[in-house]
């Protein structure tokens, strides 16, 4: 439901992770374990959860890595797990955008204070009516901070899905053509296919409007795509 929170945790020892889910489900919260860095970062960037717990040394790519790819398209809340005395880890995690980290071992109570404190002060920058805001119905982005809602629930997009929503929203009611897209979200030098737009544009349906049960993205048909109310 809307209201559950969702963890995500990214560790491979499984003694640590089991832990992990244990205390966390017991806490209330919805948990998904992954313990491949590649396979984690593309559930992050895919998946809709509201913090990712997220181990350092991780087979198949690092938890620093993770991180920084992360936030390219979301501001999804990430706490670092460091192994002891990684100081320098502690501070790049931070330089990389992690919300916060924790040493290992740690205390089980203060971690969920620190996730506590993470997911609230991520929901008050939600609530914060800062900067500008582009709408379709109950979609919402927010260009400033890189992301999008849908009924209060974040939809997490790549970089060229984001564009391509993006240059819709702002031409709402405007039918733009798959040549008028592909220029303005591929660039001019673009030389691929033009089903490129055709492809992102179900990328986008599948997580908007498949997923929330309602039409955004409308087709017409021998012209190009329109977002509208
Ligand atoms: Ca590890």
């Amino acid at each position: 439901m809307a209201d559950s929170t969702r963890i995500f945790i990214v560790e491979d020892e499984r003694r640590i992770a089991r832990f992990l889910q244990i205390e966390l489900e017991h806490e209330g919260y919805e948990t998904e374990m992954e313990d491949n860095g590649e396979r984690a970062l593309e559930r992050i960037v895919q998946g809709n959860y509201d913090l990712v717990l997220l181990d350092v040394m991780l087979p198949g790519m690092d938890g620093m890595e993770i991180c920084r790819r992360v936030r390219e398209v979301s501001q999804v809340p990430i706490i670092m797990l460091t192994a002891c005395d990684e100081v320098e880890d502690k501070v790049a995690g931070l330089d990389i955008g992690a919300d916060d980290y924790m040493t290992k071992p740690f205390a089980i109570q203060e971690l969920l204070a620190r996730i506590r404190n993470a997911l609230r002060k991520h929901r008050a920058t939600d609530e914060s009516p800062e900067g500008e805001k582009l709408t379709v119905k109950d979609l919402i982005m927010y260009p400033s901070r890189y992301e999008v809602t849908v009924q209060g629930e974040d939809v997490q997009l790549t970089k060229k899905e984001y564009s391509l929503l993006e240059y819709m929203l702002r031409n709402k009611r405007t039918v733009l053509t798959r040549d008028q897209i592909l220029q303005e979200v591929w660039g001019y030098d673009y030389t691929g296919d033009t089903n490129v737009v055709d492809v992102y544009i179900r990328y986008l349906r599948a997580k908007i409007d498949d997923r929330f049960n309602q039409k955004y993205i409308w087709t017409v048909r021998g012209v190009g795509y329109v977002v509208k109310d």
